[in-house]
């Protein structure tokens, strides 16, 4: 029979080991996680628990005499564990201690989560320890508390990211991350990372990042803004030159289509109206351009009164014409410049990208724009063609010629002379009681060039002030050789009714002359009165005040209506040839001729058919009640000797 006492000391001791065995096998297992430095002192507490299971084991088998040299073992193992506590325990405990305050001290963000699972087992994360600055960053103290119920859990970043951190291969999270202070209610940004640790932990980082994150934000506005500076128009904010070289090297071929418009006599309106009045008119303009932009359209402001407009929607030239026209139509809307309203005229040359790049498109563009400027039938509108180019080659040769010309043309050979054709009555031609005086130029380079080509020019370039000054000098000093009968009508050009001194300038050559200012009339074409009428309705006062009479020229060309007729003190009115009849079937002329000289006769204003050329002619406008008459019927312009 086995004594009881036997047994219990045998199982007690048995239980006793079992227990002892456990806790270095439980230490084996989790070693990789025990932290290194503390690997040592668990390693030798678990060969200590190790042995004195060992112990028990033996003296519950009665083993007495390993039991002996046993304890020898256990005694080696615990004294060393001993020293090894009592020298590695103290140094570890305040290391700990002093990492504890360095992790809540730290000048970022840190906290550590654990994964954990609410009552309801879903999973979820708990704060359990955090700096003080995180507890700073976010306004709350976290510990203890859930993920979600703090900021970061309000943010962005959701909790499932984190948990990825935890279930994936993935280790590290960085993000970007932006909340609003629940103190200073400021938008704050932190860079966040996360790391996973052994255990379902998490160590999570951040660092407030606002101060960087507004400076980069302010260097890149700054940046943007130099960038804008560098390729926009101050005044009119429209993209300059800079802009468009860089769209022509990075993008030439973005463009379907090109227009190139030029403001008419813009530096006029700057020196009669002043800068300012300039300024926001340019500014009124650009605005009203870029109401009738596309999306991917560009407005360039080139020059003082150029610009481009760099079309990306339309591949066909004749949407282009028509887009082109709603351009021209908005510009000759009146604006209203502080308090004046202001009429402005422009031409418009339109390419296409059928022309090449962008590049070619702004020299086909404005080479289409320079023939709608000195366009004779006052097309401001052109859209360019081959045939262009020859026409613009021609024009310079003339304006550089002209210029050339003009330097001595009142010197003795100039190549300027005045031709006159007399005006006679229609139903009597043999009576002559005017001329008119007409300008020819003789190049020795291009020839005789027709008025009718350099004229224009001229009023392009500016050259016809000293034109029209030599035309209306030589013409005074010819009256005051001829009968005080006889009279002489000069053509000036709508600019010169803007120059300064010009009425004087007349006034005083009359006197010089000697020459009664009533023999002087000046002609006018009614296309230039269409729309400036009122820029120079105050000179042309001053000139019938002065006696000098007015008329209007080339009647029907333009797009005024009978109703100009009556604005102005015009002395004639001279029907242009474009619309006499040339037979009694010519119903529709017939009616006009008749309904202006009925106009005129009822207002008492002369009227004059021009360009008459057959005798049939001549009878048939007799009928109409129209007065005077020119044309090569009578006579051709002459020398004064013929
Ligand atoms: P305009 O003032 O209407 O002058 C009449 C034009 O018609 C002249 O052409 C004249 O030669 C032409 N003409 C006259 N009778 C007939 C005719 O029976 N048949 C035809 N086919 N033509 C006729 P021109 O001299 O070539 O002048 C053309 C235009 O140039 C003028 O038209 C005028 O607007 C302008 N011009 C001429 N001289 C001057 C000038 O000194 N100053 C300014 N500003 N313009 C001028
Ligand atoms: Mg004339
Ligand atoms: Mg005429």
């Amino acid at each position: 029979m086995t004594d009881p006492t036997f047994n219990s000391h045998l199982f007690s001791n048995l239980a006793i080991a079992v227990a002892y065995a456990t806790i270095p096998l439980t230490v084996l297992l989790n070693f990789r996680f025990f932290p290194k430095e503390a690997r040592p002192l668990i390693l030798l507490s678990a060969a200590f628990v190790l042995s004195c299971g060992v112990g028990h084991l033996l003296d519950g088998l009665h083993q007495t005499d390993v039991l002996y040299y046993w304890h020898w073992v256990t005694a080696t193992i615990s004294c060393i564990c001993a020293i090894a506590f009592a020298l590695v325990l103290p140094q570890q405990l305040r290391h700990n201690a002093i990492l504890g305050t360095i992790i809540e001290n730290i000048p970022i963000g840190l906290g550590l989560l654990q994964e954990d699972l609410d009552r309801d087992g879903q999973r979820r994360l708990r704060w359990k320890l955090v700096s003080n600055k995180a507890i700073v960053d976010l306004g709350q103290d976290l510990h203890d508390k859930w993920f979600d119920e703090t900021a970061w859990g309000q943010s962005s970043l959701s909790i499932d990211d984190f948990l990825a951190v935890l279930d994936t291969s993935k280790p590290i999270l960085q993000r970007e991350l932006e909340i609003r202070h629940p103190f200073s209610d400021q938008l704050e940004t932190y860079l966040l990372s996360c790391v996973n640790l052994p255990g379902s932990y998490l160590w999570v980082l951040w660092q407030d990042v606002t101060d960087r994150k507004l400076a980069y934000l302010s260097l890149t506005e700054a940046t943007e803004q130099l960038e804008w500076q560098a390729t926009h128009d101050y005044l009119t904010k429209a993209g300059n030159l800079v802009l468009f070289d860089r769209l022509q090297i990075q993008e030439a071929d973005r463009f379907a289509g090109l227009l190139s418009v030029n403001l008419d006599r813009f530096k006029n309106i700057n020196e009669t109206l002043g800068h300012s009045i300039g300024d926001v008119l340019l500014q009124s303009i650009v605005e009203r351009f870029q109401g009738l932009l596309g999306a991917g359209d560009v407005l360039v402001r080139t020059g003082a009164d150029a610009f481009l407009i760099l079309l990306e929607t339309s591949n066909n030239p004749v949407d282009l014409d028509t887009l082109a026209q709603r351009f021209y139509a908005e510009l000759r809307r009146p604006f209203i410049c502080l308090d004046r309203e202001i009429k402005i005229d422009a031409s418009i040359g339109v390419a296409d990208h059928s022309v090449g790049n962008l590049a070619l498109m702004r020299i086909a563009g404005d080479i289409a724009m320079q023939v709608a400027k000195s366009n004779p039938l006052g097309k401001r509108v052109i859209v360019w063609t081959q045939d262009l180019m020859k026409q613009v080659r021609d024009r310079q040769e003339i304006a550089l010629d002209l210029e050339r010309a003009l330097q001595c043309i009142n010197c003795c050979g100039s190549e300027f002379e005045l031709y006159y054709q007399p005006i006679v009555r229609l139903d009597d031609p043999t009576q002559c009681y005017e001329v008119e005086a007409l300008v020819r130029w003789t190049s020795p380079q291009l020839g005789i060039v027709s008025p009718g080509l350099f004229i224009p020019i001229a009023e392009q370039t500016g050259a016809i002030a000293h034109i029209s000054d030599w035309v209306v000098k030589q013409a005074i000093i010819q009256a005051s050789r001829w009968t005080n009968r006889l009279r002489i009508a000069v053509n000036v050009s709508p600019w010169d009714l803007e120059r300064e001194g010009f009425v004087e300038r007349m006034v005083s050559l009359c006197e010089e002359y000697g020459v009664m200012p009533s023999r002087i009339a000046l002609e006018i074409t009614e296309r230039a009165v269409t729309d400036k009428l009122e820029r120079f309705s105050d000179t042309l006062k001053q000139l019938s005040n002065a006696g000098i009479r007015l008329k209007i020229d080339d009647f029907g060309t333009g797009d005024s209506g009978l109703g100009r007729i009556l604005e102005g003190r015009w002395s004639e009115v001279k029907i242009d040839r474009s619309l006499l009849p040339e037979s009694p079937r010519d119903l529709g002329r017939i009616a006009i001729c008749r309904a202006i000289a009925n106009l005129c006769h009822d207002l008492n204003i002369r009227s004059l058919a021009e360009g008459i050329e057959t005798e049939s002619q001549r009878l048939l406008l007799c009928e109409l009640n129209i007065q005077d008459a020119q044309g090569f019927l009578f006579a051709k312009p002459m020398t004064e000797k013929t």
